[in-house]
C-alpha cells in the first residue's frame, strides 16, 4: 500500500515528530533502554472517543492499557483458548507486577448500546460470544425506565461485573487479599469530561 502524502495518520505522525518528540526524546530514549515498568493496568473500551492515556494525563510508560469492545473483563477460564484480555491481565500481574488494575467504563458506550438493542446479528463470529460476557447483568435489565437512564444503569452493572470477574482470577484475588494489588472500577462521562471513581 502506497502511503499518500495527505494521509491523516502520517500527517499526525509528522506533528508528533516535530511538535512532541523533541521535548520527549530523552524520556523515550530512557524507556527504550529498560523493560516497561507501568504502575497500573487499565482495562478500557476500544471506543475511539476515549483514551486512558489522555484521560489520566499519563506519560508513555506509565500505563499498561488493555482495550476491547465494551471494556469487558471475562471470567477466569484457562481452557486453552485464545483469551487476549486474560493473557494481557496475566502479563500485567505476573510479569510486570502492576500494583493497580483499573476498569475504565464510559458513558454512551456503543458496545453496550448494541447489547441492549441487538444490532449484532451480522457480527456473531467473535463479537456475539464476546458480548455474552455481560449476559449475567443484562437479563433482566437493571435500572429504571428506558433510553439513556437504562443504558447508564447497564453500563454501571457491566462495570461491577467486570470488577467481580477480575476477582475470579486466582492471582488477582490473591494479590488483592495480600495488599499487593488494588482494584478499581471507574466511569468516564465523555460529554461532561467527568470521572466517577465510585
Ligand atoms: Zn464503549
Amino acid at each position: 500500500m502506497t502511503v499518500r502524502p495527505d494521509d491523516p495518520l502520517i500527517a499526525g505522525y509528522h506533528r508528533f515528530r516535530t511538535g512532541v518528540w523533541p521535548a520527549q526524546a530523552q524520556r523515550y530514549a530512557q524507556l527504550a533502554r529498560r523493560r516497561q515498568q507501568p504502575a497500573a493496568a487499565v482495562i478500557a473500551c476500544s471506543d475511539a472517543r476515549i483514551d486512558p492515556q489522555t484521560i489520566f494525563d499519563a506519560e508513555p510508560g506509565e500505563l499498561f492499557v488493555i482495550r476491547n469492545v465494551a471494556g469487558l473483563v471475562p471470567p477466569y477460564a484457562p481452557d486453552g483458548g485464545c483469551h487476549g484480555t486474560s493473557a494481557a491481565l496475566e502479563y500485567a500481574v505476573k510479569i510486570l507486577k502492576v500494583r493497580r488494575i483499573i476498569v475504565l467504563g464510559h458513558a454512551n458506550c456503543d458496545g453496550i448500546h448494541a447489547m441492549i438493542h441487538g444490532p449484532l446479528r451480522n457480527a456473531r463470529d467473535f463479537l456475539g460470544p464476546w458480548m455474552d460476557i455481560a449476559e449475567p447483568v443484562m437479563w433482566p435489565m437493571p435500572g429504571p425506565g428506558s433510553g439513556e437512564a437504562l443504558e447508564t444503569a447497564i453500563e454501571a452493572a457491566v462495570l461491577s461485573l467486570s470488577l467481580s470477574n477480575l476477582r475470579t482470577f486466582p492471582w488477582i484475588r490473591d494479590g488483592e487479599k495480600a495488599g499487593h494489588l488494588a482494584l478499581s472500577a471507574w466511569r468516564f462521562d465523555i460529554g461532561a469530561g467527568e470521572l466517577r471513581t465510585t
